[in-house]
Parts: C-alpha cells; structure tokens; sequence
C-alpha cells in the first residue's frame, strides 16, 4: 500500500452481500482518502445466534464486481484463521454498552465486533474509518474503543441509505418475504412518524405511541423503541444535546434495526 508515498487510506469495513448503504461508504472514502480498502469479512464471533450465521447471504463475485465499479483499490478478504486464531479467546470488556439496546437482546455482539475492528484496524491501519449511521450504537461503541485505546484513525459516520419506500438498507433484507417486506415499513414510518412530531417534553408519550403503532403491525415482533441520549444510549433527558429513536424488531423470520437521529449536537 501508499501509506509511505503519503497517501490516505480509507478503511470500509462489511461482511459482504453489498448494497447502495454500502457503497455510499465507499463513495465517502473515495471523496475523504486516497485508497480505499474494503473488508469482506462474516465475522462469526458477533453472531450470538448460529443460525443467523449459517444464511447470511455470502455473494463474493458479484460484491467485487460492485466494489470495482465503484472505485474500491483493495479487496481484503481473509479467511477466518487469517484473522482468529484456533484458540483465540481473549476479547475487549466493553463495559455498560455491552447492555444496552441491541447489547440486551444479542449477548456478546459487541465483544465480537470490537474484536473483529479492533483486527482489522490493527491490519490495515487506516487513516480513516467509515461505518454506517444504520448501526448506531456499533459507531458509538467503536468511537469508545478508539478513544480510550488510542488508536490513531478517524471515524466518520455515513447517513442512512433506504429504498424508495423507506425502507433502511440491509442485506438481510433478502430473506424477508413479500409480506414481511410490507410490514417492514412500519419502522421507517414510526421513526419518521416520531421525527415529525418531535419535542423534548413529549418523549415518553412518543416512545409509548411508537410502540402501539409497530405492536399493532402484523408479522412485525418489536424487540425495542427507545429514544435514547445519542451519546450515552441512556434514555433521552432535558440534559440531552443529540437524541436518537433507535428501533430493533423481528419481521417475520429476519430481525431488522433502524434508526433516526432527532436532534443534533449544535457544534
Ligand atoms: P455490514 O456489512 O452490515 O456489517 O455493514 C457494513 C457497514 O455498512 C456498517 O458500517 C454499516 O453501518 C453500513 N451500512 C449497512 N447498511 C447501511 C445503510 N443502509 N446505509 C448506510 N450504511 C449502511
């Protein structure tokens, strides 16, 4: 790689089964660094459920088609012993996070992202680091990590992309049927249905009207809808200076998060 001629280098780091949320990323790397390094990478340590591992969609050819397309410099696809060892057990003790939101309902998912980032940063080194906004609470744990490590790179979060419908982007929305695809909206309408009628003094009646609309959808099981701090996840107060409706639920077979940010810190 460049880095000793003094060029940047963007790291986008995925687990494959591309789509437009992802190469907006890339779109991003392009604009901010001089190379860009995709990693493809299904990383079994964050997946608390073996079944969900089992059919993550895994579609490497046409992903590389779209990464050259897009103007990606290096595909860094390893297999699993080039990141883990066979008896590779230690892993970063993220602290409150690890319970909070997506942390409750996926035991040990962060334990196994941190460990995977934490790798591949240690590999690729990049200048720069771009992660999707869809993942909310994955940006703020790694921002902790890289702050409290020291590690020198600089993250950006990229928005949200969605279909026309509203929909966030995701690969696993490949499994969801055309039903599930229909109540699937429901989502993106309560986050922007809260959105519009946003207002701090309102935030308990919000989440509790959130709730209701989502509980009333059939085929759509809520895990969570919370209106949270934007930087510490706790529950959103008068104190807070960015809020966040963060919103995690199964539809049909397929778990789906998505998010919206409601105010911002005015900087
Ligand atoms: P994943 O392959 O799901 O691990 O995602 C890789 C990166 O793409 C993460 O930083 C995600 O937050 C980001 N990402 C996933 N979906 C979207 C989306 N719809 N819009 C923008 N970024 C996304």
């Amino acid at each position: 790689m460049r880095r000793n001629i003094g060029k940047t280098i963007g790291l986008v780091a995925t687990m494959g089964a591309l789509h437009r949320g992802h190469l907006s990323l890339i779109e991003q790397a392009r604009q901010k660094t001089d190379e860009i390094v995709c990693s493809i990478f299904v990383n079994p340590t964050q997946f608390n459920d073996p079944k969900d591992l089992e059919k993550y969609p895994r579609t490497l050819e046409a992903d590389m088609a779209l990464l050259e397309q897009a103007g990606c410099d290096v595909l860094f696809s390893p297999p699993i012993n080039e990141i883990y060892d066979d008896n590779e057990q230690w892993h970063l003790d993220i602290g409150e996070p690890e319970f909070l939101l997506e942390g409750k309902f996926r035991p040990g998912h962060y334990q196994g992202v941190t460990h995977v980032v934490y790798i591949l940063f240690d590999i690729v080194k990049p200048d720069v680091a771009f992660f999707g906004q869809k993942d909310y609470q994955q940006f703020m744990i790694i921002s902790q990590m890289v702050e409290q490590l020291h590690i020198p790179v600089k993250l950006v979060m990229c928005p949200i992309m969605r279909e026309a419908d509203g929909l966030a982007m995701s690969s696993r929305n490949v499994h969801l049927t055309a039903e599930d695809r229909e109540h699937a909206l429901i989502l993106s309408k309560t986050l922007n249905w809260v959105k519009d009628h946003f207002d701090r003094g309102q935030i308990s009646l919000l989440k509790k009207e959130a709730e209701q609309m989502i509980g009333a959808e059939p085929g759509v099981e809520l895990d969570y809808f919370e209106i949270s701090d934007g930087d510490t996840l706790h529950p959103a107060d008068k104190n807070s200076k960015k809020i966040v409706a963060l919103v995690a639920a199964k539809v049909g077979k397929t778990r789906l998060i998505d998010n919206v940010i409601l105010l911002r810190n005015i900087e």
